[in-house]
């Protein structure tokens, strides 16, 4: 989905893009296109809007408008409210297969895009100065001035290419599924950290609410063994009676987790996006959404090296892309491996401090607002496209800046 992503943002601009799939539309085993609702927030929704695909995806969103943070077991909570920031809504959860055949419709459709599916990049060679070379599974070859790695956290690219990453297996895996409740969900989120994991559930679309629910990876398949009733009378008992008794339960699907961190992001004429630059345990549903401002951001400098000039894939603008991705993958990746140390942590001491930076949290307007900027996306210097203007836009020179 990142990669098509970049593709659709590029389509406007003076290039010829080659997009590579393995996997043909519909697959079954399409990692972007399954049985996931993510929650885009409103960084990624504009980002949506300002390239024309969001009517594609509105109508099979569900708005989320607060947040509900809790403490199995404890007293402190912490609430957020989109109307406390301006905003109508803190994000949108949506059907991934929404996302995707809007993406995939886009590209189909953009003249510049050859769109090549069933395809998979099997070697590149970055020995030519002025250009990478990409063979494919079907012999074909490509040539490109600049080769973007948007191919999921195991990335062939990053390997092909020699970058390592930092990789914590979580043990644990996500449990996934669509809840009907006897209250309805009014477009809250709860976020509710359990002994054994948080529990996620999600405003969903068709009045059910999306469960994410955490446990080790041995818990995690105990329960999936269970019945439906048994399921529901072990959820019931970790989330407590917020929607009142949750009442019905959809197709479980499970998600080994484990966060892989590239220890750079760009190569020779080439750069990693997307879970191949940064994949991250769901728990704050960041995953996607940083992965779209790599897109909207790395559109934007490419943009800006076609109205000067300039070579998209040169050492110098690369550079400064990494640059400018820094301090955004680093606070994400770092707020959502946060939480996971955190609230898995069950010593007293820890727990009771927990609770009062929960409490904390709910009080000190500041600290909140902070939060809130992260993971509404808007921290930073955000992509052009996620403040509503075209990728082209001029923007005042600032020191070294994509
Ligand atoms: C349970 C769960 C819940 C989540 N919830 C959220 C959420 O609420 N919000 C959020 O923002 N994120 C969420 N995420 C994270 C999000 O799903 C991922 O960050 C996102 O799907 C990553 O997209 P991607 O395009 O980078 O990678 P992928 O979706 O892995 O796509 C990689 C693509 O590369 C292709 N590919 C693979 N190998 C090759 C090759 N050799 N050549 C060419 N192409 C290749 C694949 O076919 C695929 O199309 C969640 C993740 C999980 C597991």
């Amino acid at each position: 989905m990142v990669g098509a992503s970049l593709a659709v943002a590029l389509a406007d601009l003076p290039l010829r893009v080659a997009m590579v799939e393995p996997l043909a539309l519909g697959s079954d085993a399409q990692p972007s296109f399954d049985e996931r609702t993510i929650a885009l927030n409103a960084a990624s929704q504009a980002i949506f809007e300002t390239l024309g695909v969001w009517p594609d995806m509105a109508a099979e969103a569900a708005a989320m408008r607060s947040i509900h943070i809790s403490d199995q077991g404890r007293f402190g909570v912490t609430r957020m409210q989109a109307e406390d920031y301006g905003l109508p809504a803190l994000g949108q959860v949506v059907p991934t297969r929404t996302v995707g055949h809007a993406l995939f419709r886009r590209v189909e459709q953009a003249e510049q895009i050859d769109f090549l599916c069933p395809a998979r990049v099997q070697t590149l060679d970055t020995g030519d100065a002025d250009q990478v070379r990409v063979t494919l599974d079907d012999g074909r070859q490509l040539a490109a001035r600049l080769l973007v790695g948007a191919d999921g956290a195991r990335s062939q690219v990053r390997q092909a290419l020699g970058i390592e990453a930092a990789i914590d297996d979580y043990q644990a895996k996500a449990i996934v599924s669509s809840v009907a409740s006897q209250r309805p969900m009014d477009g809250r989120a709860f976020e509710r950290f359990t002994a054994t994991g948080p529990i996620a559930l999600l405003p969903g679309p068709q009045q059910r609410s999306v469960l994410v629910w955490t446990q080790p990876t041995a818990a995690a398949e105990a329960l999936l063994e269970l019945d439906d009733n048994a399921f529901l009378a072990r959820l019931n008992a970790g989330f407590g009676r917020r929607l009142g008794r949750l009442t019905a339960l959809g197709r479980r699907q499970a998600y080994p987790l484990y966060r892989v961190l590239a220890r750079q992001i760009v190569g020779p004429r080439s750069v990693l996006i997307g879970n191949a630059a940064n994949n991250l345990h769901p728990v704050a549903g960041q995953g996607f959404n940083l992965g779209l401002r790599d897109a909207a951001t790395l559109a934007e400098s490419l943009a800006d090296a076609l109205a000067c000039g300039q070579d998209i894939g040169g050492g110098q603008r690369l550079s400064a892309y990494a640059q400018r991705r820094e301090a955004d993958r680093q606070a994400t990746a770092g707020m959502t491996h946060g939480l996971i140390q955190v609230f898995s942590n069950r010593t007293p001491g820890l727990r009771t401090g927990r609770n009062l930076g929960l409490l904390a949290t709910d009080l000190l307007p500041g600290l909140k607002r902070r939060m809130a900027v992260r993971s509404t996306g808007f921290a930073g210097r955000p992509p052009r496209l996620a403040r509503g203007l075209p990728v082209q836009t001029p923007e005042p020179q600032r020191g070294q800046g994509v």
